[in-house]
């Protein structure tokens, strides 16, 4: 195990004994009935429940790179299913935030960062889709919008539930809403 693992480990073990967990009594339906789709952004781990007031239990925050929902039918848009026909979800906010490492991301570099660490040429030949699965946004704005459009008109999606968009500020935590 890694020296970072077993530091969070002996970590853990002290917050079990000393009841921790007490602080954050919650269940596992969202006091808020809203559900927030974010980017990774480790600047916005605290920050966005933070500037949004948002406390444990309050939401379900389903987040990737990017905080942009690409497909469908991919992992993001089940979690948002998931998050309104079986845990109460109402209201879907989509916050994105400016100066995204998603935002201009090029697949040519990153298949070549692939090739560096030895993935092989002809496992990435295989994979017709990689091109545009790699690929992030050129607009951060233009995301939020195409992922609102996209919850909005998903055909699974009941129609009485409320959906929007904000930019974040990885800095200062202002939100901007995003018109769709
Ligand atoms: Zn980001």
């Amino acid at each position: 195990m890694s020296v970072l693992m077993e530091t969070i480990l002996e970590h853990n073990r002290a917050f079990v004994a000393n009841s921790e967990s007490t602080q954050f009594p919650t269940s596992k339906y969202p006091l808020k009935k809203l559900a927030v789709v974010a980017c990774m952004d480790t600047r916005l781990v605290e920050l966005l429940p933070a500037a949004m007031g948002l406390r444990n239990g309050d939401i379900k925050l389903i987040k990737n790179a990017g905080g942009s929902i690409p497909s469908a039918f991919d992992s993001i848009m089940r979690s948002l299913l998931v998050a309104v026909y079986l845990l109460g979800v109402e209201e879907i906010a989509v916050v994105g935030h400016y100066d995204c490492g998603v935002q201009g991301l090029k697949s040519e570099g990153f298949i070549e960062k692939m090739l560096q660490r030895g993935v092989q040429r002809e496992e990435i030949d295989k994979l017709d889709f990689l091109a545009s699965w790699l690929s992030g946004f050129e607009d951060d704005a233009e995301s939020v919008q195409a992922s609102v459009r996209m919850i909005l008109h998903h055909p699974l999606m009941p129609k009485d539930i409320r959906v929007s968009g904000f930019l974040i500020d990885p800095h200062t935590g202002r939100l901007d809403e995003v018109a769709v």
